[in-house]
Order: C-alpha cells, then structure tokens, then sequence
C-alpha cells in the first residue's frame, strides 16, 4: 500500500526532530569558513538559507555579532532557532523567515554574507549560487558546504547510489568552475573532516533511525523506508574517501567579471 503524505510527514518528524543537526556540518567547520571570508564588516548582515534547526546560525550570531536572516520553509525548525537563539542569548540578533529559498525576495544587495550549510543542493548549487548573487554587496561573499566527488573516478557502489539520489553531485574541481561561472572570484575550498559527519549529524540520526525502526518492526513499509536511508550511512562508512562536504567559500567582485 502506498504511504500517504501525512505518513511521511510524520516520519520525516519522528526522524529528525531534537537532533542537532539536518546535515553534515560542525561548530568548526562553520568557524573554519568564517575564517576565510576576506573583508567582513563589524556586525555584518547575513542571511543563512536553508537554516533548518540553526546550529550555524547561532555560531555565526556568536562569531560576528551581526544580524542574521535565517530562512527556512520549516516552521517547525524555525521555531527551533527561536529557542535556540534564546538559550544562546543572541535572539536580538537574528530574524527567521519561513519562505521558500525559491521565492526570496530580499533587495538586491542587501547582504554582506550569504551562508548556507547543507541546503544550496535544493536549489542546485549552480542556481543557487546564481540567486543568491544579486543579494551580495560587491565584495561580499558567499559560504556554502554541497557533497562533492573527491574523485573522477568512484567506486561503482557510491557512484550508483548517488546516480539514483543526488544525480547533480560534481567534483569538487567542477564546482571551482561553476562558482566561477556565477560571478564569483576567490574561490577557496576545504572537506568537512569524516568525524565531523559522524559526531553531528549521521550519528545522532541512526541512532534516532534504529530507535524509530524498532517502533514501527511490525510495519513492513515504514521498515523498508527506513533500512533504504540507512544504506546511506552504510555507504558512507565504506566510501568517504570518494565523497564528502565541501565548504565553497567565494566572493562577488566589485566589478562585474
Ligand atoms: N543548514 C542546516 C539544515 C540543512 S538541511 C544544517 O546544516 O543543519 C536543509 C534545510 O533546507 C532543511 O531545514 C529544510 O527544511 C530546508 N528546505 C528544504 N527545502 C527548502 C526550500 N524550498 N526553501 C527553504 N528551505 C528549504
């Protein structure tokens, strides 16, 4: 019988609810990227797309002092941020938005810095490297961390699992290019470390997985669903070498290219 939507939507909650993160990210390695951004202003203005549950966002409140846009189209993680923020004491600093990356509508040129951890695949990295362009200030700059193929040439497991999954995943070199296609200039890169993935984001959900798994075993559907989202972390335990989050960190020039 097929799921209903409601179906998913509540298992998607069961999964994903209380974790600390919605991808594979650190408090590091968003301080590592901040690092690399050349020029920032004091108390600069940012807007964090795809924010989900804010564990960047607080960072990034913490680490400029600035004033953060935090957009998702996640109420339920909007929320998340609100207490999150509040706890962290930087909830003066942030404003969450829930719109649809799609559908942003900030003025052109609004944003010292654009940061979007785990979240720019949704639009593609190439379009979403294009939208956000026009938001920047010239010599603002852009941090966002996509999966990417360490290797021209990965083993056939990962390479079809991905295929099915995430058929846009480029090199890392190929996304150098793409970033530059879209008016940005400085392109530096680093690998979120394997430890980083496991201790934030993919431990914290299959533990979560295997809990919920064991909820529903009388369930034949949902156990499918589940043991087909733990082949993923499977798979990353074999291959981490061949994938991995790269931080993109760019900036748009003063002068068009
Ligand atoms: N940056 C966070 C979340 C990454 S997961 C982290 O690293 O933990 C991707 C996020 O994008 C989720 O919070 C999801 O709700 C959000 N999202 C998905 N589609 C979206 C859309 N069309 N517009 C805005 N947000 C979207």
């Amino acid at each position: 019988m097929a799921q209903s939507k409601q179906q998913t939507v509540d298992l998607f909650r069961e999964l994903t609810e209380g974790l600390p993160r919605q991808g594979p990210g650190s408090t590091e390695g968003t301080l590592r990227a901040l690092a690399m951004v050349a020029g920032l202003p004091p108390k600069p203005r940012i807007l964090d797309v795809g924010c989900g549950c804010g564990a960047q966002t607080i960072n990034l409140a913490r680490a400029t002092g600035g004033d953060i846009v935090a957009l998702d189209r996640s109420r339920r993680f909007l929320s998340e941020v609100v207490d999150r923020a509040t706890a962290a004491g930087v909830a003066d600093q942030i404003t969450v938005v829930c719109q649809s990356m799609f559908q942003m509508d900030f003025r052109d040129e609004e944003f010292d810095l654009v940061w979007s951890e785990g979240a720019i695949y949704i639009m593609g990295f190439a379009e979403g490297l294009s939208r956000c362009h026009r938001y920047l200030k010239p010599g603002g700059s852009i941090v966002v961390s996509e999966l990417s193929w360490l290797t021209e040439n990965p083993p056939a497991a990962a390479r079809d699992f991905w295929a099915t999954n995430y058929p846009q995943m480029q090199t890392l070199e190929a996304n150098q290019q793409i970033a530059f296609e879209a008016g940005y200039i400085d392109v530096q890169t680093f690998t979120l470390p394997v430890g980083e993935w496991w201790a934030n984001y993919y431990g914290p959900a299959e533990t979560r997985l295997l809990e919920v798994r064991a909820r529903h075993a009388d369930d034949r559907d949902t156990v499918k669903r589940i043991d087909e989202i733990a082949r993923e972390y499977d798979l990353f335990r074999e291959h981490s070498d061949a994938y991995g989050y790269v931080f993109y960190i760019m900036t748009k020039p003063h002068a068009p290219r």
